[in-house]
């Protein structure tokens, strides 16, 4: 049941379905492995305090990404443009396609 998501890669759209950032469409920018989370552009952004450096004498706040739990998030359909329950399809050759449920398009491109 969980595994219905699919698995997200980078550079997959997703919308955050949980959490302070509940509804916010990203792009995947990095995908962190045995963790389950992942980095989504623009999404979940936490403020670090910088120290300061030679090029900023006063140090400072940077915005910077966090990552999320894969079970906030949910694949888009480019095509139903909204989150999509994705199904795997084996193409002839044997590569493994991740297709919308409900309109049959795929995901992979
Ligand atoms: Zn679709």
């Amino acid at each position: 049941m969980a595994r219905d998501r699919g698995n997200v890669k980078k550079n997959d759209k997703v919308k955050v379905i949980a959490g302070k950032d509940k509804g916010k469409i990203g792009k995947v920018i990095k995908v962190v492995k045995n963790d389950n989370r992942i980095l989504i552009e623009k999404v979940n952004f936490i403020k670090r305090h910088s120290k300061p450096t030679a090029q900023n004498r006063q140090g400072g706040i940077i915005e910077k990404e966090a990552p999320i739990h894969l079970s906030n998030v949910m694949l888009m359909c480019n095509k139903c443009i909204k989150p999509a329950r994705i199904k795997m399809q084996y193409l002839e050759d044997g590569k493994k396609m991740r297709v919308c449920r409900k309109c049959g398009e795929i995901i992979d491109v």
